[in-house]
């Protein structure tokens, strides 16, 4: 199994303001606790995600980043970086890619933590929002190879952001994880974590999910509360 001792920096990319909590914030809590510096970067504003004909985009984007940042105070993970690109239809784009390179070579992460880009659904009643595989997959292209590749992206070389090689990558909702966090000692503080997204988890059983969530990850290494990654590590052998 790949080593999962505590990184000194570790960054989290996600699509939406929340998609964390949902999902690896437990390990960026335990990490934070631990002594390490933990970055989230957040996709988009999030500010497509009503249905309330009362609500504007504007607005919302407003809420949403309050509350990104609430969460990430409770988790203890130092800086939010909320990008602008468009939420509900995010792509993989080369712009994104860039911002994502940029933030690696300026926060200097050890570790990236980041959904699975190749699911498109979970089980028989989960579809994955196509917001996540798009922010997965420009992570993994920001990690290997534009962050550590001098003359990929010069614009960012020219602002003085040196390369940066990201030692591993985890991979969380991979069907196919290799590593268990056990998060039992900072449930508590995922669930509260969560409960701060209050536009888009009001009035549902947050506490409920996040423990049958935990434990269903777990499931497979006996432990009663975890998060499950598939980890890369990337070698220092040449690749091309
Ligand atoms: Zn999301």
């Amino acid at each position: 199994m790949p080593d999962s001792s505590t990184p000194k920096r570790a960054m989290v990319i996600v699509a939406h303001p929340d998609d964390a909590e949902f999902t690896m914030a437990g390990t960026a809590a335990l990490w934070a606790a631990a002594g390490a510096a933990v970055c989230y970067v957040v996709c988009t504003r999030g500010d497509r995600g009503s249905n309330d004909p009362d609500v504007t985009p504007w607005a919302l984007a407003r809420l949403r980043d309050a509350e990104q940042r609430a969460a990430a105070a409770i988790l203890g993970v130092q800086e939010v970086v909320v990008l602008d690109h468009p939420d509900g239809t995010l792509e993989p784009t080369l712009a994104l890619r860039c911002d994502l390179t940029r933030e690696m070579r300026r926060f200097r992460p050890e570790v990236v933590l980041t959904g699975d880009p190749t699911v498109h659904f979970y089980g028989g009643g989960y579809l994955n929002h196509p917001d996540h595989r798009a922010a997965a997959s420009a992570a993994l292209d920001a990690v290997f190879p534009s962050a550590e590749t001098r003359y990929i992206f010069p614009e960012l070389l020219a602002a003085g952001l040196e390369p940066h090689r990201v030692q591993a990558v985890y991979i969380h909702g991979s069907p196919e994880p290799n590593t268990w966090i056990d998060i039992a000692p900072v449930i508590e503080t995922k669930i509260r974590a969560l409960q701060a997204h209050q536009s888009q988890v009001g009035g549902f059983p947050v506490e409920a999910w996040i423990r049958g969530m935990a434990e269903e990850e777990g499931r497979p290494r006996g432990l009663a509360a975890a998060e499950a990654y598939r980890v890369i590590v990337i070698n220092g052998a040449s690749q091309g």
